[in-house]
């Protein structure tokens, strides 16, 4: 983690200190803000000062500012997919389906645990981005490498199902996926990209990096047809999947609707948030995608000894949540 200032001074400071951590600070307008913080913001209103401390950035947990509702949309969105993925997974895997193996498991948990660390990590960034320039650039690196660590987790485990009796499938898409994450998370690291000029490039970065899933797609339709595509793949959920990251990537890079607006969506329903929210229904609509896929190919080729060309669609009988 960046450097936090927490040194506390002498017994004058740390009293005037806890006064000011009980009461909650004057919000301040975009123009009182650093350049550094406002740039590239249509949100007028709300910010917290700069607090160069962590306990008055935890304070603010407490009281309504212009990043609450980004803090808790991802905030409850970890507990919400930390306990009903979780349990979703853990029923799957001791479900008794044919042919679960320590694969499955690696594949299901590695996607469970990509989206809660940028779930984790997206709350931390909201809640400590006031506390000064360089801890803000480092959660903020911390969170977009978080969303890149995701995109790869879910790439991996789309082809893992889509290609389940093909391991030669499965390995080039796997490796595929972490070479361009590899490249991007480079590219986000690098000290000259950090200047949120480059905020919509890496938007940019993230669309291309998630429209590489259509190449699976079309791979996994042209070798089994659509039909068993869209069981083998769960391909109605990852339809789902892609409407809402386009949706939540779309009003990410043209600020809407506070851009139509100004000062009506400065603490809530702004696009920061509205791309939260996407992301959370694109985990939950993947996070379906894999499940329907796991139990096609489990119930109905667990072991591979079909092969693909005389597989059946048959019903779906397991239902995580029964
Ligand atoms: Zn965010």
């Amino acid at each position: 983690m960046p450097n936090f200032d927490v040194t506390l001074g002498n017994s004058d400071t740390r009293w005037k200190q806890m006064q000011s951590f009980i009461e909650k600070p004057n919000l301040l307008n975009k123009e009182d803000m650093p350049q550094w913080y406002q740039e590239g913001s249509y949100i007028n209103t709300g910010y917290r000062p700069i607090m160069h401390s962590v306990r008055f950035c935890l304070r603010s947990l407490l009281y309504e500012h212009n990043e609450t509702g980004s803090i808790y949309s991802h905030l409850l969105g970890f507990v919400f997919v930390a306990s009903f993925m979780g349990y979703a997974i853990s029923r799957l895997l001791n479900s008794g389906m044919p042919g679960i193996s320590w694969k499955d498991g690696l594949i299901l948990w590695l996607d469970y645990g990509s989206s809660l660390v940028l779930l984790f990590n997206s709350s931390v960034f909201h809640t400590f981005c006031c506390h000064s320039e360089s801890v803000n650039r480092n959660c903020l690196k911390a969170d977009f490498n978080s969303v890149i660590l995701m995109m790869t987790g879910k790439f991996v485990s789309t082809a893992f199902y889509a290609f389940y009796c093909m391991p030669e499938a499965q390995y080039m898409y796997a490796g595929l996926g972490i070479v361009v994450a590899i490249a991007i998370v480079i590219f986000n690291t690098m000290t000259m990209f950090q200047s949120p000029a480059y905020i919509t490039t890496k938007a940019g970065l993230f669309f291309a990096f998630g429209s590489l899933a259509i190449v699976p797609v079309i791979h996994c339709i042209v070798l089994y047809g659509v039909g068993i595509s869209v069981r083998a793949m769960g391909l109605k959920y990852l339809g789902g999947f892609a409407l809402s990251s386009v949706i939540g990537t779309a009003v990410f890079i043209f600020r809407l609707p506070e851009r139509w607006s100004p000062y009506t969506f400065d603490y809530w329903g702004n696009s920061h948030q509205i791309m939260h929210v996407a992301i959370l229904a694109s985990i939950v609509f993947h996070c379906c995608a894999v499940f329907n896929a796991f139990e096609f190919w489990h119930l109905s080729n667990g072991t591979c000894e079909i092969p693909v060309s005389e597989m059946v669609l048959g019903p779906t009988v397991w239902n995580p949540f029964g």
